[in-house]
């Protein structure tokens, strides 16, 4: 039996092509695709307007994947980690963040991970495969339906800080975006969108040529090449003058400031050396930094700096003129926070 597709691996106009093909009208397709984007259908029986016949014709050239939350568990300050199963039984983590009246979902671009940041949880799961754009779809809309049950209001931002690297899976990052973005997907601003990589300059330069309206985020986490290293060894593959000159060449495209996420580490980047340093690279670039409390992952090798040492970037920043935001840390107590995504539900 010849394995069956998914047919939201199609785009529209493959679908109208596809309709054409049986004889039918283009227009079909468009119907069809509204069903299974904005309308979130789940089976071909739920598509009422499209007669038996082509339900059953489109039940056997394809299917319909869709992912589901297999485990949800509720942090104290709200936080909701969901353990969601993809069609072939691989397991990746959603989470929806509340603040004050927004709702922010982080969501997932692989299946583990192949970088090797040897702070980050996600970093020991070997990276598995990338994620289809539906998959990555589908996990907004989850979140979407959890922010009205439980938060009143709708989904307001996405960020792209769950599990794996979003640019080394560019395609369908860039496709699931296109259509959480269009009118016939969700239609959100790509302005309440920000994808955070660990900083591929090439990636990042094509980007800017791709004109996308998202923001961009880079782990930072050093202005020092020999630290950086260290911590993050992709930047023994593409230092930070690199990853600059690609970060200028977005902006030159985009005008869009970057945003560094940033951890200082106990007897790693906690004195004033590495502070002046991240304010001389962020004065190269129109930048802005977020200082993100460390989530400790089992085996404690790091740990987060103390209050001093974040106020000594903070003063440093500051006096630099370069806006710095200190990022509490959310649902910590159920392993949901950034770098804590590793599949544990126990
Ligand atoms: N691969 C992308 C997105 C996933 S990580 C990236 O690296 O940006 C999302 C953010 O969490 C990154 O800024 C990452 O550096 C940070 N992070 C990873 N492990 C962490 C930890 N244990 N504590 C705090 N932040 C962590």
């Amino acid at each position: 039996m010849s394995k069956k597709l998914d047919i939201r691996a199609l785009s529209k106009d493959q679908l109208r092509d596809f309709f054409v093909d049986k004889n039918d009208k283009p227009f079909r397709g468009n119907q069809v695709y509204e069903w299974l984007w904005r309308k979130g259908a789940h089976t071909f029986e739920d598509m009422t307007n499209i007669s038996k016949e082509t339900r059953l014709m489109l039940e056997n050239n394809f299917v319909i994947n869709h992912i589901k939350v297999d485990q949800m568990q509720k942090s104290k300050d709200g936080t909701i980690k969901n353990a969601i199963k993809l069609h072939d039984g691989l397991i990746v983590e959603s989470v929806l963040i509340p603040t004050e009246n927004r709702t922010t979902a982080c969501v997932s671009s692989q299946v583990g991970c192949s970088l090797d940041c040897n702070f980050c949880a996600t970093a020991r799961l070997k990276k598995m495969r990338n994620l289809n754009p539906d998959e990555i779809y589908d996990q907004v809309v989850a979140i979407d339906k959890q922010s009205r049950l439980y938060r009143n209001h709708k989904l307001s931002n996405i960020v792209f800080m769950g599990m794996g690297e979003p640019l080394l899976n560019y395609k369908n990052v860039l496709m699931a975006i296109d259509k959480i973005t269009l009118d016939d997907g969700l239609g959100m601003s790509p302005k309440r969108i920000t994808v955070s990589t660990v900083g591929i300059p090439k990636m990042i330069k094509k980007l800017a040529d791709d004109n996308v309206k998202f923001n961009l985020a880079v782990s930072l986490h050093s202005a020092i090449d020999e630290v950086r290293s260290k911590m993050m060894p992709i930047n023994e593959k593409s230092n930070l003058d690199e990853l600059l000159d690609a970060l200028r060449y977005w902006f030159s495209k985009t005008k869009s400031r970057v945003t560094f996420e940033y951890v200082v580490w106990k007897g790693i980047n906690d004195k004033q050396k590495d502070a002046t340093a991240l304010a001389e690279y962020c004065k190269k670039i129109p930048s802005k930094v977020n200082l993100i409390e460390y989530n400790a992952i089992d085996d404690g090798e790091f740990q987060q700096a103390s209050e001093d040492a974040t106020n000594l970037y903070i003063k440093t920043l500051e006096a630099n003129k370069i806006i710095v935001n200190v990022r509490r840390s959310r649902g910590k107590d159920i392993d949901a926070a950034c770098g804590q995504l590793a599949n544990k539900t126990t």
